[in-house]
């Protein structure tokens, strides 16, 4: 990336850090959360790197799946297995518990959504599977895929999420679906008005398990699990371990099985820099510059707070950049509408919070761009791993103060 292409020549002083940081201007700043270094936002992309995988194990045939399940996943194109899903599927479909470490993007979805499918397909429909994810977006991610993977073997989803309608999802629990998606606030409420019943529910997933337990979910999940029964599987995703992780898979999974796929702590191959400014306006001009060159192609930008996030959006649309917000603040509907207008290309521009945007599986995003600084170096590593996916070069821009 060319940095001086970023110096408006009235200010020459402005200029993206392109070595190392921690210097006197920056350096001792505080910034909302915990205080992370600038340097940790600047790292050259290692093209190639996630390419070289000389440990996948298996072909999608070598799994004991049926005929109509092989044909599906023919049908969506997948011909060799992620590193999760090389490692995962083999024991989910012996009906182990499994730990599996994977951020987003890495096929986890795949990894856990295949082996339910082919346990309800072998045991005709009986019995069901519980998927618990932390945000909308992602249970309805995954409700997709499952649909596209089931297709034409008579399973069905209800999916229950908070922000839509809960008429619709109590009709669709009474027709006794064999897979639940949803978020734990949600599936809680349902549970609790019983009408979704957990007692033959001999399945469970926790997605993003880390993040559900940084949203604040854990009461709700302890609540859900404590209407499984004990004899069950249990199929754990999270991208960080923690002590209270480690806790939580000792408490709940039995032998499990643990599959590590975390390459590091960075997306290798994503460009990362950051930006110094010494004010907000100066952050959105200089915003506002950077998203009308062409190469800013599909640029996803966060911020901290939701008021924040629809402000920088409809600042950006005033300025003639076709931007879209997605945030808690906004209706279920409406964030869909705004991620399908980003993922299709119709706006070039989303501007997120962290929870609205975390686990979305958008394809070619150029630019990760933090307007307003992480809160831990685990959002970080989340915001930027939604560029650079599929073997694509990836960029992310972090602004600093100057
Ligand atoms: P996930 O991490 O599950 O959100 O998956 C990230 C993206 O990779 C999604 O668009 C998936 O459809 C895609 N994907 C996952 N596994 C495979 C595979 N084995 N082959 C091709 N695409 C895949």
């Amino acid at each position: 990336m060319n940095n001086r292409a970023f110096l408006p020549a009235r200010n020459k002083r402005r200029r993206f850090n392109t070595g190392h940081t921690n210097n006197s201007r920056g350096g001792g700043r505080k910034f909302s959360g915990t205080y992370i270094d600038p340097a940790k936002f600047i790292n050259k992309a290692i093209m190639g790197a996630e390419q070289v995988n000389p440990e996948i194990l298996h072909r999608f045939s070598d799994f004991a799946f049926s005929p109509e399940l092989q044909g599906n996943i023919t049908a969506r194109k997948y011909e060799t297995p992620t590193p999760i899903q090389d490692g995962a599927i083999a024991p989910a479909l012996e009906g182990k518990d499994v730990i599996g470490l994977a951020n987003t993007g890495t096929g986890k979805t795949a990894a856990f959504i295949l082996p339910i499918i082919e346990r309800l397909h072998a045991a005709g429909g009986r019995g069901s599977a519980l998927i618990i994810a932390p945000t909308r977006e992602l249970a309805t991610q995954i409700n997709d895929e499952f649909n596209a993977f089931a297709k034409g073997l008579r399973l069905y989803s209800a999916l229950c999420v908070g922000g839509t309608s809960m008429y619709r999802q109590i009709s669709a629990l009474q027709r006794r679906p064999q897979l639940i998606i949803g978020t734990p606030g949600r599936l809680k409420d349902l549970n609790q008005q019983g009408v979704l019943k957990l007692a033959a529910t001999h399945t469970l997933v926790l997605d993003e398990a880390d993040r559900m337990l940084d949203m604040g979910f854990i009461n709700d999940i302890r609540h859900l699990i404590q209407q499984l029964p004990e004899q069950r599987q249990t199929l754990f995703f999270s991208a960080t371990t923690t002590p209270q992780i480690d806790r939580l898979t000792w408490e709940f999974l039995k032998d499990p099985v643990t599959v590590s796929v975390r390459q590091g702590n960075t997306s290798q191959n994503v460009e990362q820099n950051v930006i110094h400014a010494s004010s907000k306006e100066e952050k959105i001009q200089i915003l506002s510059e950077m998203l009308q060159k062409p190469e800013f192609e599909k640029v996803l930008v966060f911020g901290e707070t939701k008021y924040g996030v629809q402000k920088l959006a409809d600042k950006l649309d005033q300025q003639g950049i076709r931007a879209q917000a997605i945030h808690g603040n906004k209706s279920q509907p409406q964030r869909q509408r705004a991620l399908d207008a980003f993922k299709g290309s119709r706006v070039r521009v989303l501007v997120a919070t962290d929870v609205a945007a975390r686990g979305l599986d958008i394809n070619n995003v150029s630019h990760v761009i933090n307007f307003d600084t992480p809160n831990t170096y685990d959002d970080y590593i989340h915001r930027i791993g939604r560029t650079g996916r599929a073997g694509n070069k990836g960029h992310a821009l972090t602004f600093v103060s100057r």
